[in-house]
Order: structure tokens, then sequence, then C-alpha cells
């Protein structure tokens, strides 16, 4: 997992938002001329810390830096390298910033190409890679002395991670009730789910200049000179598989460049192939300043009676369960259909994801045409199995 930063906002202040020169990314010397990766709290986000430690190797109780200097390592690492000789590798991760490191990060810019990008910053999670996010931004806020502009706007419906703040960035109540959330300073916009909220008579780009049209009414009311960032999953994941209509994201942008806002793309579901594209943002021509990627489709099949939409991109898809096929009936909520349907793909011997009444199935890459055949066979009984059993509910 990891955040990747855009040249354009980040580089253009260097001097006062990295550090002086000469700082771990620019030096000849020390391998990370290219401005490849922003080091974890050794350098990079410290303005003071112009020289840091790059660890080469480890032997034992010690490490070597690059320029062959030894060193006994009196922390294990950062606390926890406690079994030195055997895990020497181990050790190289937690001391320093490995050079395997430089050469990944190196590979992900490459690989993005939607917009150049300038750094990569490691992370353990897409959670931790979207708290960054905010670290990130704010920073950068203060350093260009613009101290007031710290709010984020996400979306209703969307997921950034389970952590407090992404958390709070995320959209859906449960991860919010009980647990004092959504922080202050995360506002909410509308879900762009045409299916469901359009109004009648509307086309898709009609819905989505309505909703650009909110999106620059709440930057207005709450004041953009307090509105750092606009985060967004290319197509929402968790929330049920949500397409952006027509236009969306071209409306969406148009809005956020008038106010100087940074859009973050979070792509931790969609990099690396599973819409099709490398990346979310090349399908739906997203230029973001800061992207959060980490892990790794069917298009269906259904004349079902209790199946309102499917919907989907390359390999993930999400199919909502309601009355008389309109977004206005759902079923009740006691009879747990989206559930129901769930424990008949379990008995079938197949994993899919519940949420309410919606359900996502996100296949491996990997998977083989036979082992495609049999989802859509496990799909097509359990779906029968369920219309049965709504039948007796009924
Ligand atoms: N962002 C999105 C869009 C996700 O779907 C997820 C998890 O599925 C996350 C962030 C959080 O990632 P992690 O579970 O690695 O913390």
């Amino acid at each position: 997992a990891g955040s990747l930063q855009g040249t354009h906002n980040f580089a253009e202040e260097p001097a006062r938002y990295y550090s002086s020169e000469p700082s771990l990314q620019e030096t000849e010397e020390n391998g990370f001329k290219g401005h490849s990766m922003l080091a974890p709290f050794t350098a990079g986000w410290q303005s003071t810390d112009l020289h840091p430690l790059v660890i080469e190797r480890s032997e034992g109780s010690y490490v070597y830096d690059i320029n062959g200097k030894k060193y006994i390592d009196a922390l294990a690492g950062l606390w926890c390298t406690a079994l030195e000789v055997e895990q020497s590798t181990l050790k190289i991760e937690f001391n320093g910033t490995p050079m395997e490191m430089k050469d990944l990060a190196n590979e992900i810019l490459s690989m993005f190409t939607a917009r150049e990008m300038g750094k990569v910053f490691f992370t353990n999670s897409g959670s931790e890679a979207n708290d960054s996010q905010v670290k990130l931004v704010w920073y950068y806020n203060n350093a260009l002395g613009r101290p007031n502009k710290k709010k984020f706007i996400a979306r209703s419906k969307s997921y950034h991670g389970s952590t407090l703040i992404a958390a709070s960035l995320s959209g859906l109540p449960a991860l919010h009730q009980k647990f004092d959330l959504p922080a202050p300073f995360v506002l909410h916009t509308d879900c762009p789910h045409y299916w469901r909220f359009r109004l009648s008579d509307e086309t898709e780009e009609e819905f989505s200049t309505r909703l650009a049209n909110n999106l620059e009414n709440l930057i207005l009311k709450e004041g953009p000179d307090t509105i750092a960032a606009f985060i967004a999953e290319p197509v929402m994941g968790a929330g049920g598989v949500i397409l952006p209509p027509k236009t969306y994201f071209e409306k969406i942008q148009a809005v956020l460049e008038k106010y100087d806002i940074l859009l973050i793309a979070d792509e931790v579901i969609t990099a690396f192939g599973r819409l099709g594209t490398m990346f979310g943002c090349d399908m739906y021509n997203i230029k973001p300043d800061l992207v959060s990627i980490a892990k790794e489709g069917i298009k269906a099949f259904s004349g079902s009676p209790i199946v309102g939409e499917i919907r989907g991109q390359g390999l993930i898809l999400g199919t909502e369960f309601v009355d008389n096929k309109s977004p206005n009936d759902p079923f009740p909520a006691e009879w747990g259909v989206g559930s129901i349907f769930g424990a008949e793909c379990e008995k079938r011997g197949m994993l899919i994801r519940v949420a309410g009444d919606s359900i996502m199935l996100s296949p491996p890459l990997i998977m083989t045409p036979e082992e495609v055949e049999e989802i859509i066979i496990k799909f097509g009984h359990a779906l029968k199995a369920t219309e049965e059993r709504i039948a007796e509910l009924k």
C-alpha cells in the first residue's frame, strides 16, 4: 500500500516543503536522485534531516550504510527486529531506507501515467495510506501559509478505510455511529449513484451536473479557503460497486480546479488492473494530485425479479436486490435479502461480500475462464434459491 504524490503542487515548493538541498530524494551519492520516494520519518517530511541514513545491508547485530560504514544496531531496527542474526533481511527493512524500495517506487511511478507523479510514500495498508494523505495535505497547506485550508470533502457511501481518519472520510454510517465520527474537518457530498439517486427524467449527464453544482455550493458555503482536498474512489467499492455516471469526474474536477482544491484518487481497489485499465484514473480520465494504491468484469445476466441493478467494470461487480426492480422499493430490512443470498452462495462454496441488500464480487485477476464459469453458475443457483425464499416471506 502507499500513496503517490503529484509533482505539480508539491514540487513547486521544494525548499519549503521537503528540505533544503541536498535531500534524500535528490543526491547522487545516496542513489536517490530522481525524486522517487518520500522516506518515512528518516527524511522527507522532516525539514531538518538533510543527511538521512540509508542502510544497504546487515550482518548479525551490525548494519552497513551505503558508504560502507558499520554500525551496531542498539535499537533492533525499530524495537522490533529482535532475532537479528536469523532475521537479517528484515532488519534492513526497518533501518533507514533499503535501496529496493527506491526501485519499486520508480517502477510504480512509471506505471501511473494518468498524470505525472513525483513521489511514493510506502505504508502498511490502504487505511494508513489515506491517513497519510491527510497529514501530507495539511503539511502542504501549512508550508504554503494557508493554515485554514484544512477541510476534506468525501462522498456518501465511500469507503476509505478503518482507522480514525480513514473511517471519518468514509461515508458509511456504520463506521461513524458509536465512534464519535466523522472528525469535524470532514464533510460529505452526494453519492454518485445514478440509478438510485437520479430525479425522474434526469439524464446521466444532468445528474452529474447537479452533483457538481451541489459540490460547488458546499464549497462556497464553507468557504473555498477552508477546503483542502476532495477524495474519491474511481469506482466506489465497499459502498456497493458504484460506477461514476457519464461526465461526473470531468465536472467535479472543473469545480475543484476553480477553488484550488486537491484531488485524491483512492485507488486502493481499482489500481493494478481491476477495471481493465491499469488504474481507475485511466478509465475515467481522472488527473489526481495524490493517489492511494494497494490491493491489486464480469458483466451479467439478470432478468431476475429481485435484482434492481447489476453494475460493474472489469473484474468488479455489484448487484442490488429490490422489489419490483425499483430503487424506491427496498425489501424490508429484517428479511435480510442480501444476507440470504450470501448464505446461499456460502452453502454452494462461494464467498462474496454483503452490505445490506447490495452484494459484491471482486474475483482475483488470476482467475481462469473455467473458474469464472463456476462463479456464474453458483451465482445463478444462489439467486434462484433467494427468489424462492423471498416468495415464502411474502
Ligand atoms: N480505500 C478503499 C477504496 C478500500 O476499498 C479499502 C479497503 O478495502 C481501503 C481504502 C482500506 O484499505 P485497508 O483495508 O488496506 O486498510
